[in-house]
């Protein structure tokens, strides 16, 4: 028996609305293997209507005031925690991860939406008074008009709301481009805003691949480009959305190395490891999948700790029972890890864990792949070089501290680090002096919190301003400085020589 495949919407002008282009990409349930649904590609030509809509709603949303926004975002906030379960089943069943790591996303996005609620606070400008005789400066902050977002499939609910909820509560019109891999989560996302009173046309979800972003970034009505995901496209999106003359922030792929000190604590140190490395399938930006140990004698302590916690780690559909994780997104990309862990042993490093050869009874066809652990991986090797986004942690060794800095400032991605020590001097000259936007400190995932900004260094990020948090503010905004004088302060006469306050 066959039963008939969900086929996905738009979501444009509060209204779901049939893809018109006639191409569609396959939606699959990981822990399967099989096709779950269809997912429009939406062509240039309906895009370019979302745009037009998203356009034509925004004069009134900008008027109105950013009290009034922010009370949206309450109601938005209570209508998330009411479908939580739902929400983070959704991200399961197409993304793969465990529930309890899809309500961890969840969360983490709904902190935003609590940060938006504060927007009438955050949208205060600056005033100076009496900058010269009868002069008043001041600045007021002002929503650029239609903004996008472009994300990965990695965190389809968490990711889109670093991002939407400030742009909104700003002022702005969004239309999100999500993941054509688990395009899902997004729709109950921008239902349940329209549910909490948003204008139609002020949140609008079109699906697609390559054809929708390059209509996004070339038409002159969108003012403002977010992008999440790898590093190839992210230059891409840069260099196009730039050259169209938008403002850009384009976060990408990742290298994360935690450094171990001799004077770790061991245990926390291979405990935060796994969590960190193979969590979500190590599918997270901020996964660690280099882990630096600072000596033969704290790698081999290291190891003897992790080599039975991997090969314990329990793996299976992330909806059912408990599992500490679950498949790999696709296919397709459970293929190209394996091809990694391929060449990692091709290369000459250690696998002193190989996950390859896992099955999950009654899920053959799902896109599992188990914990695999290098030792002795040089830098010089593609599995050190470059980004695996997969369940598999590399250990190189290293002589010294200085040694691990080098290591870590040479490569070419720089979004997030940590390091493990009982050594504050040796913790101080490492946050203080790595090339890496986020450091954590006996932390392994130093994902900043919502009221801070989020960001790579490097080539995890092009452009100047991070996500969310006060940049997350700048970013959606124009400042416009006004400098007024009263009639006690105009003084007789032009004046021809450039204006100081004497
Ligand atoms: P991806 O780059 O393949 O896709 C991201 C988005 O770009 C998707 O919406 C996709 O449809 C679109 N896209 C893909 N190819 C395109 C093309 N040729 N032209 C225009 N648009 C295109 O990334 P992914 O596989 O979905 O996500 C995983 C990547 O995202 C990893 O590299 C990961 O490190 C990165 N990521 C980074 C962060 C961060 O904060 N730096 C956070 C999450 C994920």
């Amino acid at each position: 028996m066959t039963t008939a495949l969900a086929t996905l919407a738009h979501f444009i002008h509060g209204t779901e609305v049939a893809g018109a282009s006639g191409r569609f990409g396959d939606v699959y349930d990981p822990a399967t293997g099989r096709v779950s649904g269809k997912v429009p590609l939406a062509s240039k030509a309906e895009v370019e209507s979302a745009i037009a809509d998203a356009q034509a709603a925004f004069p009134a949303w900008a008027a109105t005031t950013p009290l009034n926004r922010a009370r949206v975002m309450f109601k938005f906030k209570e209508l998330l925690e009411r479908h939580a379960d739902e929400i983070a089943m959704a991200i399961t069943l197409e993304h793969g991860k465990v529930l309890s790591d899809a309500k961890g996303e969840l969360t983490r996005g709904m902190e935003v939406v609590e940060f938006a609620c504060g927007i009438p606070h955050l949208l205060k400008g600056e005033h100076s008074m009496n900058v010269g005789g009868g002069v008043d400066s001041y600045s007021e902050y002002s929503p650029l008009g239609v903004v996008t977002g472009i994300t990965p499939f990695n965190f389809p609910c968490m990711v889109p709301m670093w991002m939407f909820p400030i742009a909104i509560a700003c002022g702005n019109t969004f239309i999100l481009k999500p993941s054509e891999r688990d395009p899902t989560p997004p729709m109950i996302l921008a239902r349940l805003l329209k549910e909490a009173g948003l204008p139609d046309g002020v949140f609008n979800v079109v699906h697609g691949d390559k054809e929708a972003v390059d209509a996004l970034l070339d038409d002159p009505r969108v003012q403002a480009v977010s992008f999440v995901g790898s590093t190839p496209i992210a230059e891409y999106i840069y260099s196009r959305g730039s050259a169209a003359g938008k403002r850009v922030q384009a976060l990408g792929g990742a290298k994360n190395h935690m450094v171990v000190m001799p004077d770790a604590n061991l245990d926390q140190a291979a405990n935060a490891l796994l969590g960190a490395g193979y969590g979500s399938a190590g599918e997270r930006c901020m996964a660690i999948s280099v882990a630096v140990c600072v000596g033969d004698a704290t790698a081999d302590a290291l190891i003897a700790r992790l080599k039975p916690m991997v090969e314990g780690l329990r793996i299976g559909p992330g909806c059912q029972g408990d599992p500490d994780m679950g498949p790999l997104v696709t296919g397709a990309h459970r293929d190209k890890v394996r091809g990694f862990v391929d060449a990692g042993v091709a290369e000459g490093a250690e696998l002193v864990v190989d996950g390859r050869g896992l099955q999950v009874a009654g899920h053959e066809q799902g896109f599992y792949l188990g914990g695999c652990l290098f030792d002795r991986v040089t830098p010089a090797m593609r599995i050190y070089k470059e980004e695996i986004f997969g369940p598999v942690l590399c250990v190189v060794r290293v002589a010294d501290f200085d040694s691990a800095c080098r290591l870590v400032n040479e490569h070419e991605y720089g979004n997030g680090t940590a390091i493990f020590t009982r050594d504050g001097d040796s913790a101080r000259q490492y946050a203080h002096n790595i090339q890496v936007g986020m450091v954590g400190i006996n932390v392994p995932i130093p994902v900043p919190m919502a009221f801070h900004s989020f960001g790579g260094w490097k080539r995890s990020l092009f452009g100047p301003l991070h996500m969310h948090g006060p940049d997350g503010v700048r970013f959606y905004t124009r400042m416009k400085t006004i400098t007024a004088r009263w009639p006690t302060g105009i003084r007789a006469g032009a004046e021809f020589s450039m204006p100081t306050m004497k």
